[in-house]
């Protein structure tokens, strides 16, 4: 007997796959030929309430808490890693940072319409000059003139930002003074001057949800724009990430299930010497290897999701399940690749395409390098990942 979502959970991935056989499948490859942004799908999305898990009623939210999420982007990486794409623009670094550190005012201007889906997030913290030091390659300025702030820079590999309504952005208000000079902002690409996006092209991941290059000339944003104080950026920004590495570690966990299914039922399939390919014991151990870090992946996934749910500090068991689900997944990634050997190259077959958001994923939200500095100088007793107060508004953890 395998470890079971409780029913309410088990309801909410039944959703999740009536939106993908009713919403997605019928139009996803015209999409993908088109280019177009999905903005139709995004907001059907939003409207079955699956970005709202964490917040109130009262923001359009539906308050189901975070193993609700966490088996929502499970199940839509497992069926679609491109839709699953939006679960962090839409449901959890965009909006629910808004959520945490913002004013009543701009929790209530902006949260709704983008857990809705009729806003289009971003989150845009990474640079050209490297994701791993965030602060250090941060060359973006935002400069105060009376109520605006003028940024200028560029930004690179951010997710959506080609069709963003509301993102938040990171920007140095002062440039001398390293990670405590960083300030966080939201933005609305559509409403200003001075703000350009460029998708960047990559084979294997979608062509219609895109990850893009930023630049900013002048680009104004209002003071009431602000999130946090000036200097609060970085923080806002490591916040972030910790709840971002929550959906990340649930989209690994159904890739690498995606790619456990396909295996078994291609092993199944194909006859090698008159017999099924999963009838030979090397095939078996591959398998098997998978059918044990997966369920390894998804406990430490719903363990973070368990820490976030009762307010405790979850930035190591957040770093724990996406280190581990990173893993599980390119492993997972590699053997199906083995198992379908010379067709793991054939479009026909979505071994490449998962290949290619495992690869995206793993690196996403802090490569696997960052995650184990995180967790070895923690062990060593160098820096306690735990180190922070909590801010968790959903939880009603206000600390900064
Ligand atoms: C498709 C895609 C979508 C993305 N979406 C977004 C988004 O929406 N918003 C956003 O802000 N960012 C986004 N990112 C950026 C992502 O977060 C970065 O790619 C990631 O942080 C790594 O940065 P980098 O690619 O510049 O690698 P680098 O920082 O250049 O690192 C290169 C290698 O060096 C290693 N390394 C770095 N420092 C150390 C060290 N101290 N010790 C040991 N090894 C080290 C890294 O682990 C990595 O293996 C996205 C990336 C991709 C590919």
């Amino acid at each position: 007997m395998d470890f079971e979502l409780p029913e309410e959970y088990a309801a909410i991935t039944d959703t999740v796959r009536r939106i993908v056989e009713a919403e997605i499948k019928p139009v996803i490859g015209a999409y993908e030929t088109s280019g177009e942004f999905p903005y139709p799908v995004i907001r059907k999305m939003g409207d079955a309430g699956l970005f709202g898990a964490t917040f109130p009623e009262s923001l359009g939210g539906t308050d189901a808490g975070f193993f609700a999420i966490t088996a929502i982007s499970e199940e839509f990486s497992r069926l679609t890693p491109e839709f699953g794409y939006a679960m962090n623009q839409q449901a959890m670094t965009c909006p629910f940072t808004i959520f945490n550190w913002g004013s009543d005012a701009q929790i209530e201007r902006f949260v709704p319409d983008l857990i809705a889906g009729r806003a289009i997030g971003m989150f845009a913290l990474t640079e050209p000059g490297g994701g791993s030091d965030a602060a250090g390659a941060m060359k973006t300025t935002a400069r105060r003139h009376g109520d605006i702030y003028r940024l200028n820079g560029s930004k690179q590999w951010i997710t959506f930002a080609n069709a963003c309504d509301t993102g938040l952005l990171f920007a140095k208000t002062d440039p001398a003074a390293g990670h405590a000079g960083i300030t966080a902002f939201v933005v609305e690409p559509k409403r200003g001057r001075g703000y350009r996006a460029h998708p960047i092209a990559m084979s294997g991941l979608s062509n219609c949800l895109r990850s893009c290059a930023v630049f900013l000339e002048d680009f104004e944003v209002p003071v009431e724009n602000r999130l946090g104080a000036e200097g609060e950026g970085f923080k806002i920004a490591m916040n972030a990430l910790e709840y971002g590495r929550l959906t990340v570690a649930a989209r690994l966990t159904g890739l690498a299930q995606a790619c456990l299914e396909h295996s078994v039922t291609y092993s199944k399939e194909r006859l090698i010497r008159g017999k099924p390919l999963g009838e030979y014991q090397m095939i078996q151990q591959l398998i098997a290897d998978m059918a044990v870090n997966i369920p390894a992946a998804r406990a430490l996934t719903w363990r973070a999701a368990w820490t976030m749910e009762t307010g405790r500090p979850s930035s190591r068991a957040a770093a724990q399940a996406k280190y581990f689900a990173g893993n599980a997944a390119r492993h997972a990634a590699q053997a199906m690749a083995d198992i379908y050997a010379g067709y793991a190259l054939a479009d026909e077959y979505p071994v490449k395409k998962i290949a290619a958001y495992v690869n995206m994923l793993t690196v996403g939200e802090g490569t696997p390098n960052v995650q184990r500095i995180l967790l070895a100088e923690d062990a060593l007793g160098i820096k306690d990942t735990d180190r922070h107060p909590v801010r968790n508004r959903a939880r009603g953890h206000l600390s900064r």
